[in-house]
């Protein structure tokens, strides 16, 4: 297998199931070697044995990045099996929607650590080797990758804190390009609209049901598609830096 990510290292987080599972495939397939993280042991090792039968090299990493250490320990076990990083993305993520009246404080508490500390915290540990990276053929370039939302550009009715920590993915994501981007590490910020994943299975019923009825014979997006922009957006020459990419189905309209 070769392409044009030969010679360089990702970590995916969140890459147990839907876009970070997709995008882990489309790295690995572009030639890069791949860590995988998330909770679910069993579904990391079926991608990695799936990765590693198409000719790829892949490491699952058992993580909770909600845990700081998890996620220290997360990036160290990647730069010791693959020794180095290029490429972070930040694809780990919750949505739990509904109104903020009566809501489940608990929610709130898991997006936040999850879709904002999660991600912070896998940033942090992971800069110093990313910088690294950029210092070093064959790219001499390297990337974080960040996945928000639409949400994280628009707010609506039901969505106010998962918007808020997409909103919030975003201020960081525009503030650290500004830090690294003379050191030649690219930030990229990833907006999905509608995809079809696990994600809405979190979801109450009844919210469940009130999105049913929002996206009823919408076509959604699949998470191939969202690979494809990461793909995309990692592999641009040095000198081109993608800073954003916000992507709906045609059919959706907010
Ligand atoms: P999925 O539910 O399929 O994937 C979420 C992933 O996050 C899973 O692999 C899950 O794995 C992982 N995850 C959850 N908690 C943790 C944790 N504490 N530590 C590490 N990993 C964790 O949904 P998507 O693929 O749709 O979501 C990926 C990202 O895309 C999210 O950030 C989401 O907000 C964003 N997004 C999705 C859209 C959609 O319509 N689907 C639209 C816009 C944005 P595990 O449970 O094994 O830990």
């Amino acid at each position: 297998m070769s392409g044009r990510l030969e010679g360089t290292v990702a970590v995916v987080t969140g890459a147990s199931s839907g876009i970070g599972e997709a995008t882990a495939m489309a790295l690995a397939a572009a030639g890069a070697a791949v860590a995988v993280a998330a909770r679910r042991r069993d579904r990391l090792d079926g991608l990695v044995e799936r990765i590693v039968e198409s000719g790829g090299r892949a490491f699952a990493i058992e993580t909770d990045v909600t845990v700081e250490a998890q996620a220290a320990q997360m990036v160290a076990l990647t730069v010791q099996e693959f020794g180095r990083l290029d490429t972070l993305v930040n694809n780990a993520g919750v949505m739990l929607l509904g109104p903020v009246v009566d809501a489940p404080t608990e929610e709130w508490r898991r997006m936040v650590n999850l879709n904002l500390l999660g991600l912070l915290y896998c940033t942090h540990a992971a800069l110093p080797h990313l910088i690294e990276a950029a210092s070093k053929e064959p790219r001499s370039v390297a990337d974080v990758v960040n996945v928000s939302s639409v949400a994280g550009r628009v707010a609506r009715l039901g969505n106010g804190v998962y918007s808020a920590t997409k909103f919030g993915v975003v201020a960081f994501s525009e503030s650290l390009r500004q830090e690294v981007t003379t050191r030649h590490v690219r930030v990229t910020i990833v907006e999905p609209g509608a995809v079809t994943t696990e994600l809405a299975s979190h979801l109450r019923p009844e919210i469940l049901e009130q999105m049913a009825q929002n996206f009823g014979g919408v076509e959604m997006l699949r998470s191939e598609d969202i690979a494809e922009e990461v793909v995309h957006a990692v592999t641009r020459p040095r000198h081109v830096s993608v800073n954003e990419v916000l992507v709906r189905p045609t059919e959706q309209e907010r």
